[in-house]
């Protein structure tokens, strides 16, 4: 009772393959909160809103340091995570009479130089409050676990659900974890293997039966024995060329390091055993088109789930688009080509007029070439929203100053242009602009599996295309240099693996 307990994080998802290094100005544009704004700004959502509950409950208070948070891109520079985390430290070290840490962190940040930013976050939080005081962090789904990072924190919770509508739930969980630990309940020894596999991002979704759903089952059949605090199944964040990334399995129990070890090598060889349920197999573009086209009617979705904005591309491939204007397709939708220039040229020009336009394919040479279309426009707006759907209710979305291009008349294609790169998981990224969803027989979503939670409800069948991106399933189109080897899929490995290094931490 009466607890303090510093809170905050730093979180990003890094894609080395991006050209484009995130900057202190990519966290300041979307979540930059200092002191209590921490607070403020994630009451009853997200995974803070979930510690401040319980902490509301059991009169524990919250030290805000800071919260950082941007869409994925390219690896931090150096001088925007040394700026934050100083922030983020210095604040903490301001506090007296701290009992511990609660934070949220990502688990796949890569700052310029350090492929493992989580595991140095809590090394540092380690050294302001010794041994003695419990850390616990969670994590998204897609961290690339390290030994670094639970050697140095007392529990790590991670999501168990991808698209990601856990956070709140996980909050909660992580403070009853901290507060059962400084109650003198928990002891929590953890291990954590890592099987050589690397899970295409795509092929780890909760929301269907693949390899990810099963084994997040298994882990909750795990969780049913007393003695386990809690089991996570990481997915790892594939897109980052470096040794540490890969499947991550966790088990905390209580005080038992042998039962910790048999269970996260239980749950690496079950990996082992299904994980061709990792794979997933992709449509071309024109087939799908063809299959929505005729449909009597309904809405298809084309998922161009290589080219989300959720997971550091540039946002502006062009393909699907390309193959729509080939075919003729009618009541399109596109969620969104982010292209600053054509947005600013329809500006100018104004709601009403026609615009001839060249959009996408601009920030680098993986997500196809630039488009000439034409069009009226049909909406400006800046581009905000707040969120209604099931993941992140009441969150507020950025896509900076946004149109809408209507191309080829009423019922031809909506295109979406947004000067941010954006990220379609909510019915309000169409409404807000003036376009219903359900009216459209498709709707392109550039998004790798968020989509799920809020728009396969209204749609009649989703099509996951093949087009390029770098965030593209297909592993092997990858050049790979520091990747550790061999790793499943890329490699062909006979016979089952050792499933080592598993680490054991016992604090
Ligand atoms: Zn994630």
């Amino acid at each position: 009772m009466g607890y303090k307990l510093i809170t905050g994080g730093i979180a990003h998802e890094s894609n080395t393959f991006s050209n484009s290094p995130t900057t202190l100005e990519d966290f300041k544009r979307q979540t930059y909160n200092l002191g209590n704004a921490v607070l403020e700004g994630n009451v009853r959502r997200g995974v803070i809103g979930g510690f401040m509950e319980v902490a509301a409950r059991k009169g524990v208070e919250l030290l805000p340091t800071l919260q950082a948070r941007t869409t994925p891109k390219g690896p931090v520079t150096r001088k925007a995570f040394d700026h934050m985390f100083t922030e983020l430290l210095g604040r903490a070290e301001s506090y007296a009479d701290v009992d511990g840490a609660i934070l949220l962190l990502h688990g796949a940040m890569i700052v310029e130089g350090i492929d493992d930013a989580e595991g140095y976050m809590l090394r540092e939080m380690r050294k302001i409050l010794g041994h003695n005081k419990p850390i616990v962090t969670v994590l998204d789904l897609h961290a690339n676990m390290t030994k670094e990072m639970i050697d140095n924190a007392d529990c790590i919770v991670g999501y168990d659900t991808y698209p990601h509508v856990d956070q709140i739930v996980r909050g909660r969980e992580a403070m009853r974890i901290i507060l059962g630990i400084l109650d003198g309940e928990l002891k929590p020894a953890t291990a954590l293997a890592k099987p050589p596999i690397i899970p295409p991002l795509q092929g780890f979704v909760t929301f269907r039966s693949n390899g990810g759903s099963r084994l997040v089952e298994r882990a909750h059949e795990m969780e049913k024995n007393p003695q386990v605090i809690n089991v996570s199944t990481f997915a790892c964040f594939p897109f980052a060329d470096t040794p540490i990334t890969g499947l991550g399995l966790l088990v905390n129990t209580n005080d038992d390091p042998v039962l910790a070890e048999r269970l996260a090598r239980e749950l690496a060889e079950y990996a082992w055993k299904i994980k061709e349920e990792f794979i997933v197999k992709l449509v071309e573009p024109k087939f799908a088109i063809n299959v929505a086209m005729q449909a009597p009617g309904g809405t298809f979705i084309l998922a161009d789930i290589a080219d989300t904005g959720a997971g550091g591309t540039a946002g502006d491939g062009t393909i699907i688009l390309k193959a729509l204007l080939e075919a003729g397709a009618r009541d399109v939708a596109v969620a969104q080509i982010a292209d600053k220039e054509a947005v600013d040229e329809c500006l100018l020009n104004g709601v009403g007029s026609e615009v001839r336009l060249k959009v996408g394919g601009k920030q680098d040479r993986f997500h196809g070439d630039p488009v000439e279309v034409s069009g009226i426009v049909r909406h400006i707006s800046d581009g905000t929203y707040i969120r209604r759907g099931p993941q992140n209710p009441g969150g507020e979305e950025r896509m900076g100053s946004t149109v809408v291009l209507e191309i080829g008349g009423r019922h031809g294609i909506d295109l979406m242009l947004t000067s941010h790169r954006a990220h379609p998981s909510d019915l309000q990224h169409f409404r807000s602009v003036g376009i219903e969803p359900t009216d459209k027989r498709i709707l392109v979503l550039k998004s790798a599996a968020h989509y799920r939670a809020a728009f396969s409800p209204i749609a009649i069948e989703v099509f996951e295309v093949d087009a390029p991106g770098i965030c593209h399933p297909y592993l092997d189109r990858f050049k790979w240099k520091r990747l550790r080897r061999p790793i499943w899929p890329l490699d062909k490995i006979d016979g089952v693996p050792e499933f080592k290094p598993i680490t054991v931490s016992h604090q």
